[in-house]
């Protein structure tokens, strides 16, 4: 299988270079070739499948490069650290209502299904190449803290992840700065995210510096990160009950797109989800482009699910593609207007498969509460924006996204109970090592070059 940058300027790679690459040099996001179909006997096929097979099983027909046997040593370890024997536990709350758990991996949030994954093929890259890599991130809170997580003591690795100084939450910051691996440089940067996050693309920009030091990108727009996010769909799809299996609505707590685009593109590999909710919180460019055609860049309002704070959906691009029938000039052409203008208006936008809701902080403590009540159940503030709106009649699946032990205040104040997790307790008695850092090119630069491997 090879893969092609969305802009069409890109000759195509294989799995490994697409994925060691990160973004296309023509500035696209790689997409498979073709996708494959899957048919109802091989589906069948994989229902008594662990969660572990079950990937390796969707991820061969990717990484065909990668030889299968290591390919699927590769995916067994990455699911080693998750907390539950299910991995993504199905939880039924009321008939027509489930919630897929995809927070029992080590750093409590879906981050940790792809970025494992992701860690132990950066490793597996080392080796094969003889080679050493650095890979340099900006996060503001759960991307960081589970790309950490991927790489924790890995040789041939370090990884550098620079967020914004007293701007993430104390958990994640422990999560982040109290590994005790040598790999990890937790650099608290003296600025905002987007200021840690345009010093990091000068950085990138410096191709010189890049190679020199073998720099990769860690951000949501990974194709192995999208991969590996399609299966726990078909997990989830494989384990509803057979009369609500094609009905159910997949309820996507929603930022960069990335998760629900997983879902999407299982859906045009055969398999029958019959739709996704696209949920945001009140940051909603996604929202007014599900509900109007109408996709325009708006100020990020902080919120009480900071991991959906974006102004932009980067992997958007990806389902644009799609959606302008694989044309890769038509691609350019409307990112360009975007990209200059700030916005783009779409005609002719189908939207067959995607309903929207939105979620103000207003609404998140209420939800949480209702939902408590309702079904004895605790929602983290990202699973909550999915609650919003859900239709009583129609079945639905709501992916919860964090463990609501990440966010104890706003559970607290929501409704009086604070949640734990033995991980995070433990965390509280490790020692915090993080560099302070001016949020510069400069700086960031030297401490780069003092430290990578
Ligand atoms: C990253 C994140 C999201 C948003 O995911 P996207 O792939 O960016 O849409 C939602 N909830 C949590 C807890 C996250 O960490």
């Amino acid at each position: 299988m090879r893969y092609i940058s969305t802009r069409g300027q890109t000759p195509p790679l294989g799995f490994s270079d697409a994925v060691a690459t990160g973004l296309a040099p023509d500035g696209g996001l790689f997409l498979p070739e073709s996708l494959p179909q899957f048919t109802a006997a091989e589906l069948a096929g994989f229902a008594p499948l662990g969660y572990a097979d079950l990937c390796y099983e969707f991820m061969r027909r990717f990484a065909t490069d990668i030889p299968e046997a290591e390919l699927q040593a590769i995916i067994r370890a990455s699911y080693t650290r998750f907390s539950r024997p299910e991995i993504a536990p199905l939880v039924r709350l009321a008939d027509n209502l489930f919630v897929l758990e995809l927070f029992h991996g080590p750093t409590l949030a879906f981050k940790d299904f792809a970025l494992q994954v992701l860690g132990n093929l950066y490793e597996r890259q080392c080796r094969v190449r003889g080679e050493t890599i650095n890979v340099l991130g900006a996060t503001s809170g759960d991307t960081g803290a589970a790309a950490i997580h991927g790489l924790l003591g890995k040789p041939g690795t370090a990884i550098f992840i620079a967020y914004p100084d007293g701007r993430v939450s104390p958990l994640q910051e422990r999560q982040m700065a109290c590994t005790g691996a040598a790999n990890v440089f937790a650099l608290a940067v003296d600025g905002t995210f987007d200021d840690a996050q345009s010093a990091l693309k000068e950085l990138f920009g410096d191709q010189a510096f890049r190679t020199r030091h073998r720099l990769s990108a860690v951000n949501s727009i990974n194709l192995a990160r999208v991969l590996a996010q399609c299966v726990y769909y078909l997990w989830a799809w494989l384990r509803l009950p057979a009369q609500v299996r094609n009905d159910a609505e997949f309820v996507v707590p929603t930022g960069n797109f990335g998760n629900v685009l997983a879902g999407w593109l299982l859906q045009q590999m055969g398999v029958p989800l019959r739709g996704f909710r696209v949920a945001t919180n009140q940051n909603d460019i996604l929202h007014r482009l599900f509900t109007t055609g109408d996709y325009r860049v708006g100020a990020v309002t902080p919120s009480f699910a900071p991991s959906m704070d974006i102004q932009v959906a980067s992997n958007f691009e990806r389902f644009l593609y799609y959606s302008v029938g694989r044309d890769p000039a038509k691609v350019r052409a409307i990112m360009e207007t975007f990209n200059t203008t700030g916005g783009y208006r779409f005609e002719h936008f189908n939207r067959d498969t995607f309903t929207a809701s939105r979620c103000t902080d207003a609404e998140i403590p209420v939800i949480i509460k209702s939902v408590h009540d309702q079904y004895g159940y605790i929602t983290d503030p990202h699973t909550a924006c999915g609650f919003k709106d859900l239709a009583p009649g129609r079945p639905s699946v709501v992916l919860a996204t964090a463990s609501p032990a990440k966010f104890p205040d706003t559970i607290r104040a929501a409704i009086g109970i604070e949640p734990t997790d033995p991980s995070l307790e433990a965390l509280k008695s490790r020692p915090l090592v993080k560099h302070k850092i001016a949020a510069t090119p400069a700086a960031i630069r030297a401490f780069i070059e003092a430290h990578a491997v």
